[in-house]
């Protein structure tokens, strides 16, 4: 409310209304116009900029896009965890599987390839989240391609793995003779003297002093090759082809128990100990040959032996004593 004037006059003697001129009038009123204008304005600004204009819609929206962006931020979180744990994998992959296969590690330029050539993500561009579409595909397709790296050298490691156990149980292994059933241990691979000329000479394989008609056992996996007594000296003999160049002998046999082509496993029994061809008295005499070499067998009792009977085999067929062929 404007104030209301007054003023005193000294011919009337009493108090008068000023009345305001009515320019100022005008003047004030355009004052209020322009002000109000400005007022409104400012709120209008103040509205435009909250949501309390936006229709249940928009607000809709707005909550779709905070949610994805979340959803998008955990997403991201599990690739960086997927990254970690299949760098991991592949990390034991070149360093212990393939290393203890002696298959040669897959190079990191090969693991980590990229896609080359044409631009796979034409078709996400152009977008306002192109960017955020595009990294992550690429990601995945990254992470897609080295798993299938990854799960081909695990067949690979899988397939060498079943080979070094097929190599495993065919190398002749175990001692062919039980040593409960054993006299003893009576000579040696070397030199030694040969029970008939009593001249020294290499003796080439192993000598277990047995009964006769004690079990004679196959020291690995494989092929009956022979079991008969055409071989000179030998007797009544067993040869086991054990593949991967190795061959078992078993010779000086009183009976078979298997026959030539039979498949035989680690410690079937293939016959039994007797004095047949150039022996002295009831024994096995048993040969190893790897690559149509004989070797000593001594180095192959490590799946059935102690320590212990291990040494005492080891002295007794180290001793420069009489073989009984
Ligand atoms: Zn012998």
């Amino acid at each position: 409310m404007s104030k209301v004037k007054y003023y005193y006059d000294p011919d009337t003697l009493s108090y008068r209304k000023i009345e305001p001129k009515k320019s100022k009038k005008y003047r004030n009123l355009f004052f209020f116009l322009v002000g109000s204008a400005l007022f409104g304005l400012l709120g209008l600004i103040v509205l435009l900029n909250t949501n309390w204009l936006n229709t249940p819609k928009e607000l809709s929206l707005d909550r779709e896009v905070r949610n994805y962006e979340l959803q998008y931020e955990i997403l991201t979180r599990k690739m960086n965890q997927m990254e970690q744990v299949l760098a991991n994998i592949e990390d034991r992959d070149n360093n212990i599987y393939r290393l203890y296969f002696e298959a040669n590690p897959i190079p990191e330029e090969q693991r980590r390839a990229g896609f080359g050539g044409v631009n796979r993500y034409n078709s996400l561009e152009g977008f306002n989240n192109s960017e955020i579409i595009i990294n992550a595909t690429q990601r995945l397709d990254i992470i897609q391609k080295q798993m299938v790296i990854q799960s081909k050298s695990l067949d690979e490691i899988a397939k060498l793995a079943e080979e070094k156990e097929k190599l495993l149980a065919a190398i002749p292994a175990i001692q062919p003779v039980r040593n409960e059933d054993l006299t003893r241990m009576a000579s040696g691979y070397g030199w030694r003297s040969d029970p008939f000329t009593k001249a020294r000479k290499m003796h080439w394989g192993m000598d277990f002093t047995a009964p006769r008609g004690v079990p004679i056992y196959a020291t690995g996996d494989g092929t009956v090759k022979r079991a008969d007594n055409r071989s000179s000296g030998y007797g009544k003999h067993i040869r086991i082809d054990h593949g991967y160049g190795y061959m078992s002998l078993y010779a000086h046999l009183s009976k078979y128990n298997v026959s030539k082509g039979q498949k035989v496993k680690r410690g079937d029994l293939i016959g039994f100990v007797g004095n047949t061809g150039r022996s002295e008295a009831p024994h096995l005499h048993y040969e190893v040959f790897k690559d149509e070499e004989r070797i000593n067998p001594i180095n192959f009792y490590y799946g059935s032996l102690t320590a212990e009977e291990f040494e005492n085999m080891l002295k007794f067929a180290n001793q420069e004593n009489q073989s009984l062929d």
